[in-house]
């Protein structure tokens, strides 16, 4: 919370209007209660022509057009610190997530965080348009009309200052207890949105198995649950308002009371003063009394605040980039791999102390079993993951000291699962190189990605919508293009993730061919799963439990290492070389 206050009040500007308005706000009132009492006494009390009321009617009447004013104005301000505000938390969030996206997808919850940035920061709006403007008014107004009252006989004055705590009091009992409201509001709402979310994406599955039903139940019970919650917000807000709606009705009516008794009884006190400061009083009970309601809608703020406070200050891993800059083109790198260690921030899975040096233009297959690290593993070396000990470098340097964009245009990294943006299949291919790419070259990629038969099946061709807005493509396909775009980039480091499923003799050809033409000017380094490129490796890693349990070539493992042999004859007995 202090964080955002602060970012509100570091708003020099703003401030500073929003005390200005409320200066002139509190001056304003003053006049118009003066002249509103002179008029009704001139006209009643002293019997005055309408000539002799003209000029203070006319001041009365640009007095009330001022109030409104200003109170514009004030309100303007309040929304535009707001909007800032917003747009300032926004954007750290942006820059926060978008420091280490890989982390932030890979740890998951887009529901989670989407609903973060767009729910969670419109919440704190009213914190910052109507709460903190609020409290400068507040802080001001009653202040310049207790002073303004305190110039007529005294018992008044006193008598405001003896009733006016009793509002904030009410506040903060009533503060207190919504705000535990308000964050249950809250952490419903994520839940609801992250569970929505959720189930959009697994769809499929839960449609497999027979659980959509089910989980058309969950969301039902889950938006019930955040209408219930906001349900008892209201309740409390509705609440809080009539006790001090009540509060201030009883205050006026015990100044009311006192003057009234003063003026009848015993007479020490004129028309003028009595009337003058029974005008002021609802305008020292109003501004209270709008402090409590602005009070709770930002108490009712507080749980989006405290939420992206946590989001703000939880730490995440970020990588770090040097300077260095890699030539286009570079030759194909020697990488050294010196006593790695990693940990996830969730979940008990590390690396630990690995050891591995690759030479230029060797090929390298990481093996294991499911779970052992070999994603891991290949996403650190691609600068994905920071390593949480030990050194990777590249050519005798630190991956850190390189440069960020000119290391990622040498290395391809071809996931099992390739995204593809919506766009056609050329621009999807074209990302891969440098934008300007010519068709012709496009054209080329596809073809050595053995892209050429599904193109030429389309009516549009490689001209074909794909991705989120357009055609879906199978997941060899999608790899497919993800080929086709390392053809275009012409990587020195080719980090590849084998499909795990058995591939058909077509497919598997052009995995083959693919891979060897991109493997002439690269070091390769894959997560292997076909007997091919496990055979035909210069080294291979054999992982266990993020151990590296033996490295080598395929003869010396098969014969040295039992675990290895079984791994290896197990998948031969599964068909899935
Ligand atoms: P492999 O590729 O060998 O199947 P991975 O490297 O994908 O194995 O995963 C190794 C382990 O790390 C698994 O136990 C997995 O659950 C865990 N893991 C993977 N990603 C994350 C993550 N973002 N946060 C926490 N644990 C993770």
């Amino acid at each position: 919370m202090n964080q955002l206050k602060k970012m509100a009040f570091a708003k020099r500007r703003t401030m500073f209007l929003l005390v200005l308005f409320a200066c002139l706000t509190g001056a304003v009132i003053i006049i118009q209660a003066y002249y509103f009492v002179k008029i009704v006494d001139l006209v009643f009390l002293k019997a005055a022509s309408f000539d002799a009321i003209e000029l203070p009617l006319g001041i009365l009447l640009a007095v009330l057009f001022a109030r409104v004013i200003f109170m514009y104005a004030g309100r303007r301000t309040g929304i535009k610190l707001a909007s800032k505000v917003k747009r300032e938390v926004r954007e750290t969030l942006f820059v926060k997530y978008a420091r280490n996206p890989i982390q932030t997808s890979l740890s998951g919850q887009t529901g989670r965080k989407v609903s973060t940035v767009m729910d969670a920061v419109d919440e704190i709006d009213s914190y910052f348009s109507s709460y903190i403007p609020q409290i400068i008014q507040t802080a001001i107004v009653p202040v310049v009309i207790l002073l303004a009252v305190f110039t007529q006989p005294a018992y008044s004055g006193l008598l405001m200052l003896i009733t006016a705590p009793f509002v904030p009091i009410f506040m903060v009992i009533i503060g207190i207890k919504t705000q535990k409201k308000a964050e249950n509001q809250m952490e419903k709402m994520a839940a609801f949105s992250g569970h929505f979310l959720d189930i959009l994406q697994g769809l499929t599955t839960l449609k497999l198995f027979g659980r959509a039903r089910q989980q058309t139940e969950a969301i039902k019970k889950s938006s019930s649950d955040f209408r219930d919650a906001t349900m008892e917000v209201l309740k409390v807000a509705f609440l809080s308002s009539l006790t001090l709606e009540f509060i201030s009705t009883l205050s006026i009516g015990l100044i009311a009371f006192e003057l009234c008794i003063r003026l009848v009884v015993f007479k020490n006190i004129s028309f003028f003063s009595a009337f003058f400061i029974l005008i002021l009083a609802p305008d020292f009970y109003l501004s209270l009394k709008d402090l409590g309601s602005a009070f709770h809608s930002g108490r009712g703020s507080m749980g989006a605040v405290q939420k992206i406070a946590d989001e703000l200050a939880q730490e995440e891993q970020s990588i770090s980039w040097g300077t260095v800059h890699l030539p286009k083109g570079s030759p194909p790198p020697a990488i050294e791999i010196q006593g790695v260690k990693f940990t996830y921030d969730e979940g008990d899975f590390s690396l630990k102390d690995l050891n591995v040096s690759i030479l230029p233009f060797e090929k390298t297959a990481i093996v294991g079993p499911n779970g052992s690290g070999k994603t891991t593993l290949l996403h650190i070396i691609a600068g994905l993951l920071e390593p949480t000990e030990g050194l990777i470098q590249m050519n005798k340097r630190r991956r850190s000291e390189y440069e960020e964009k000119s290391w990622f245009t040498q290395i391809s990294y071809i996931s099992q699962n390739p995204y593809l943006f919506s766009g056609t299949i050329a621009e999807n291919i074209r990302i891969g190189g440098d934008l300007g790419a010519s068709m012709e070259e496009v054209e080329k990629a596809a073809e050595k990605a053995g892209l050429s038969g599904m193109i030429q099946s389309l009516e549009r061709g490689i001209d074909t919508a794909i991705g989120e807005a357009g055609r879906g493509l199978s997941g060899g396909e999608k790899q497919r293009v993800a080929l086709a775009r390392a053809f275009l980039k012409r990587p020195s480091l080719i980090l590849f993730d084998e499909p795990t499923t058995g591939l058909d003799l077509y497919t598997e050809q052009i995995l083959q061919a693919s891979m060897s033409e991109l493997s002439k000017n690269s070091t390769v380094i894959t997560v292997a799963h076909r007997l091919y490129t496990i055979q035909d490796a210069d080294q291979i890693l054999f992982l266990k439990n993020g151990r590296l349990v033996a490295a080598g070539k395929h003869k010396e493992l098969i014969e040295t290492v039992t675990e290895y042999r079984n791994m290896v004859f197990a998948q031969q007995g599964a068909g899935t070389e």
